[in-house]
């Protein structure tokens, strides 16, 4: 199943809990490019992209994430990238 880089790069089978989903979102979209627009938002079948109410910063829930890629496809910045999970071929 693909995921986005977030879920690849640090999701155990258990998931992430809050505190490590957040800064593993923090990760994929803080290198500058998210420009925290709220499509991917908008547009997650999951409804599992949200902006921080603190920080104003596009974080994702990858306990809730199914892999559908829209939120990659959508972004006019390119900060989100699809890649497969571990252990899936
Ligand atoms: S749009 Fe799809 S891939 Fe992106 S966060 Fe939502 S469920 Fe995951
Ligand atoms: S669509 Fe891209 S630029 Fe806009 S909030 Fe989502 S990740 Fe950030």
């Amino acid at each position: 199943m693909k995921k986005n880089q977030l879920q690849n790069e640090d999701a155990p089978e258990k998931g992430l809990d809050e505190q490590e989903a957040l800064e593993t979102a923090r990760r994929c979209l803080g290198e500058g490019t998210c420009s925290a627009c709220e499509l991917c938002s908008f547009l997650c079948p999951e409804l599992c992209i949200t902006r921080n109410a603190e920080t104003g910063r596009i974080q994702i829930d990858l306990d809730y994430c199914k892999g559908c890629g829209i939120c990659a496809a959508v972004c006019p910045k390119g900060a989100i990238r699809m890649v497969l999970e571990e252990g899936t071929k």
